[in-house]
């Protein structure tokens, strides 16, 4: 009976996937719900003989994840990710019922789930995981997690539930620190030894065990760095995995990270400082997997973008880059990859306040839209875009920001209209649910563009074919 029960529902979520996605949508959540529905211990059976990996983190666990697919491929793992971004339990499982047979045997030896900080005490538990990675705690959408102290217990409680489960923690964030500190699980650590992002700080942090305000030795972005208690002695621990030198451009970075028994040389080609931690926090799992270091190096290497989060479309002779930024500190990041841009740019930032996204957009005062003036030279104007574009239109102009050098784009299929007509590069920074809607519309819209083009072409070949009859008709006339 439990053996029919386990088919029906994976029968269903697999049969829902498929109407989904023929309907033309991506999520993958609703099928597993259903799913889940039928057989509430369906994630747990699906995954019982599977070594899983979660990935949790403020920013960064996406990219995470899609750079670990990426080694484990190279590395000959059976291994699959979650790679929709659905990182609720439904999402998760349908991700498992398309790995699996209709008898609920999972095909894959290893699974790299990215997790929702706020799920993953729910995964944990029934997923029995063998590492969880925290790379980073930021405040985000606290309108839906409440305060921080309710996602550090979350996560804490999440990860007693796996005590086996080896540690993945990024050493240079107080909150992931205290985390890992609160549990008796082993832990591996990593770090970086250098300033990437030189944002000026809006909020100051407090340690964790006596409330002192934490002192740093070095920055290295946002709250991430070699942070010390002057009062209890709490302090950054020593990282296993440091990356040691970087040479971050707008299109990529060149690193070296000092491990255990080796320094390594990894370049990464997505743009913004601040995914050479994302790089190195992939490194580490895939070597922790077992994979060889050279070809996680030349994984991660290989991929140029993650999705709809960094991709780079181009329209004509316009260049356009997706940089995804939710918070204050994917701002600060944000802003600082385009303060490593040369020439003329343009510069766009969206804010919608949908559901994904968080419906307070009280954080854009938190972020450093200071960063831009320094842009102001090499840009025309600034738009602001969105449903939220008027709250911040007035972020900027308290930011400092001349109002002339601020437009309001109220259509955003003229806007890329324009965009399309212009030359050079295009920066458009934002959140969810308006970066994934300006994707599609530039899609569209690159779509159109190769049609016309398609379109003169032929018009040129036929015009070139009725010259040639009438030179000919000429010369036979003649
Ligand atoms: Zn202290």
């Amino acid at each position: 009976m439990k053996q029919l029960k386990r088919t029906i529902a994976i029968a269903a979520c697999r049969f829902l996937y498929g109407i989904v996605r023929m309907a033309g949508f991506g999520g993958s959540a609703f099928p597993g719900s259903v799913a889940n529905k039928i057989d509430s211990h369906l994630l747990a059976e699906l995954a019982k003989n599977v070594q899983v990996v979660l990935i949790a983190g403020t920013n960064g666990k996406s990219t995470i994840t899609h750079l670990i697919d990426r080694c484990a491929a190279e590395g000959g793992l059976h291994a699959f990710a979650n790679l929709s971004g659905a990182n609720l339990k439904s999402g998760v499982i349908t991700s498992f019922v398309l790995n699996s047979n209709l008898r609920g045997v999972c095909r894959q030896q290893y699974a790299f789930i990215e997790c929702d900080e706020f799920a993953l005490a729910a995964l944990a538990q029934e997923l029995r995981p063998v590492g969880i990675l925290v790379n980073n705690i930021f405040e985000d959408q606290l309108d839906r997690y409440g305060d921080m102290t309710a996602v550090l217990q979350n996560l804490i409680s999440g990860i007693q539930s796996a005590p086996d489960a080896r540690l993945y923690i990024n050493c240079d964030c107080s909150y992931s620190v205290a985390i890992a500190q609160a549990v008796p699980n082993p832990k591996v650590y990593y770090g970086c030894n250098l300033t990437l992002n030189p944002a000026p700080q809006h909020n100051s942090f407090f340690c964790r065990s006596c409330g002192t305000k934490l002192q740093y030795e070095f920055h290295v972005l946002g709250h991430l760095g070699a942070f010390y208690c002057p009062c209890c002695g709490k302090r950054r621990p020593a990282p296993d995995y440091c990356i040691t030198w970087a040479d971050c451009r707008e299109d990529g970075s060149s690193l070296c990270i000092t491990a255990p028994d080796k320094e390594i040389a990894l370049q990464v080609q997505l743009p913004g400082a601040h995914q050479v931690y994302n790089a190195l926090a992939a490194y580490v799992l895939a070597v922790a997997a077992g994979i060889d270091s050279a070809r996680a190096c030349k994984a991660i290497g290989a991929v140029k973008n993650i999705d709809w989060r960094t991709e780079k479309i181009g329209i004509g002779d316009c260049r356009i880059q997706i940089l995804l930024t939710k918070n204050p500190v994917g701002v600060a990041c944000g802003i600082h990859t385009l303060t490593q841009t040369s020439g003329r740019i343009f510069v766009l930032l969206g804010l919608n306040d949908e559901a994904p996204d968080g419906t307070d957009v009280s954080w854009i005062w938190d972020a450093p839209y200071e960063m831009l003036s320094g842009l102001l030279d090499r840009t025309d104007s600034i738009y602001v875009c969105g449903s939220r574009a008027a709250a911040l239109r007035m972020r900027l102009k308290y930011a400092g920001i001349p109002a002339g050098k601020i437009q309001m784009a109220e259509d955003d299929r003229r806007l890329i209209r324009q965009l399309a007509k212009k030359t050079g590069n295009v920066y458009l920074l934002g959140n969810y649910t308006y970066t994934y809607k300006i994707r599609a519309l530039l899609r569209a819209q690159k779509a159109c563009t190769k049609n016309v083009h398609k379109r003169r072409a032929r018009k040129a070949c036929t015009k070139n074919v009725h010259e040639k009859r009438a030179r000919k008709k000429f010369c036979y006339e003649v």
